[in-house]
């Protein structure tokens, strides 16, 4: 598939895709990859309010796949892909509020590659995975640390609505080796607090399409989070965080009580 960024946004009240040409947005009649011819300019891309670039019937997270996050956390490296789900209700797109929750003191971002699926794929090969993928993009685990620390099962700490911000946009056309050599940096305010890289995750994303699909049916839209690099941090009301995925782009969300 060739190299080009797709967005979602609202025309009169509807969700739709469009490609993003030089600073404009055309509108696509369905999800990318886009056989469908392009449509009419929608509008600039900067005017635009933008949504969640992927639709997913579910969200495969990936704990401890970066050795020095593990470690941050005193944990170790798992021998396998250790899996949680974000619900997709917790997705939120670029520029809307990550709102906080009085369940939690410690709400934390997670700087992350997120993948997006693009085709089914069940019982897939390692070499086999990327050709199931629609693309990439930035995603934002947001935690609640201290019910992940108190629950043994994590659903209530990563599954606030608004703990899943995606964006700004579908990237497609990257090849397996590309993404393996990505900065991922989140930055608060301003100032930086996680920077990795994906050439450091434990499982890659292969890997983990292939481990995560001998166990359920991956469908178009789902999205991989592909683990965090050290470095996070909790975050507070009017703080404003960014997640960039280097090559992908900046997904900026403030934080709202
Ligand atoms: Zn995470």
């Amino acid at each position: 598939m060739r190299k080009a960024r797709f967005v979602r946004t609202t025309v009169k009240d509807n969700a739709c895709w469009g490609v993003v040409e030089g600073d404009v947005v055309y509108r696509l009649a369905g999800p990318p990859p886009a056989e469908q011819a392009r449509g009419e300019p929608i509008g600039r891309l900067e005017e635009l309010a933008l949504l969640a670039p992927a639709t997913p019937t579910k969200i495969v997270c990936i704990g401890r796949n970066y050795a020095a996050h593990a470690a941050e956390h005193k944990a170790e490296v798992p021998a396998e892909p250790l899996l949680f789900f974000k619900p997709p209700s917790s997705v939120i797109g670029p520029d809307a509020p990550i709102v906080l929750t009085p369940q939690s003191e410690q709400v934390e971002h997670e700087s992350e590659l997120a993948v997006v699926i693009g085709r089914r794929c069940r019982d897939v090969s390692a070499d086999e995975a990327w050709g199931c993928v629609l693309g990439v993009t930035c995603g934002n685990d947001v935690t609640a640390r201290d019910l992940q620390r108190q629950d043994s099962q994590w659903t209530r700490a990563k599954g606030f609505d608004t703990f899943c911000p995606l964006g700004p946009w579908l990237v497609t056309g990257l090849s397996e080796d590309e993404v393996a050599d990505l900065e991922v940096v989140c930055r608060v305010n301003g100032e930086e607090r996680q920077r990795g890289n994906t050439g450091e995750m434990v499982f890659s994303p292969a890997q983990l399409i292939a481990y995560i699909s001998a166990i359920m049916t991956l469908e178009p839209g789902d999205v991989i989070m592909t683990g965090t690099p050290a470095g996070v941090s909790p975050i507070f009301e009017g703080d404003d965080v960014e997640v960039e995925v280097e090559g992908v782009g900046i997904l900026k969300n403030p934080v709202a009580w």
